[in-house]
């Protein structure tokens, strides 16, 4: 049974939005919580957006194998922890889900380990002139971090032939619906 629902997308493309209105629409779907070493920002909870972590300790959980899956995105490591998982899907009922949001490259490392349990579901922006529009207008953002977030999106929009899925996103909620049918 598909019980782990992988979502990536470029960043810009609304995945965060998704994966929160799905657990809101379904009380026993978990999402699973990453660890990282980029900056809290304010908005953000330790424990329930990610578990934020110095560089040496996230080293030191990859050399004990407490990470499914890791990558250095922008100058930071994410990650995956094995025990989200397995708590995640023992919190939840019968009808359980664990969400991950995770960058290309994760959720093909995830699929790898859990091959009869993950579906892969990529979030594309309607357009990705639209999406480059909408990261060189950051305006708190120098033109070569600019850059190197578009041609990371590029590199992501390249890999979305080897999801089980792709999912625009223009209307949120069709993008959930969308999403809740392929889970059925
Ligand atoms: P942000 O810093 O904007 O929260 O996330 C940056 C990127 O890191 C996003 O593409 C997000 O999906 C990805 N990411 C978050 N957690 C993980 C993780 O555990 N593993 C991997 N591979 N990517 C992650």
């Amino acid at each position: 049974m598909m019980r782990l629902l992988v979502l990536s997308a470029p960043s810009g493309a609304g995945k965060t939005t998704i994966a929160r209105r799905l657990i809101q629409r379904h009380p026993s779907w978990r999402f699973s919580v990453s660890a990282t070493t980029r900056q809290q920002r304010p908005n953000e909870v330790h424990g329930k957006d990610y578990f934020f972590l110095g560089r040496e300790e996230f080293q030191q959980r990859i050399a004990s194998g407490e990470l499914i899956e890791w990558e250095e995105i922008f100058g930071n490591l994410y990650g995956t922890l094995r025990s989200q998982i397995a708590r995640q899907l023992q919190e939840a009922e019968g009808d359980a889900r664990v969400i991950f949001d995770v960058d290309v490259k994760g959720a093909l490392s995830i699929r790898a380990a859990f091959p009869d349990e993950a579906l892969l579901v990529f979030i594309a922006p309607p357009s990705l002139e639209e999406l480059e529009r909408r990261l060189r207008n950051r305006q708190t953002e120098s033109a070569q971090v600019q850059q190197t977030r578009i041609n990371r999106a590029r590199m992501e929009m390249e890999m979305q032939g080897q999801f089980d899925a792709v999912v625009v996103n223009d209307i949120v909620e069709r993008a959930v619906q969308q999403i809740e049918v392929l889970l059925q």
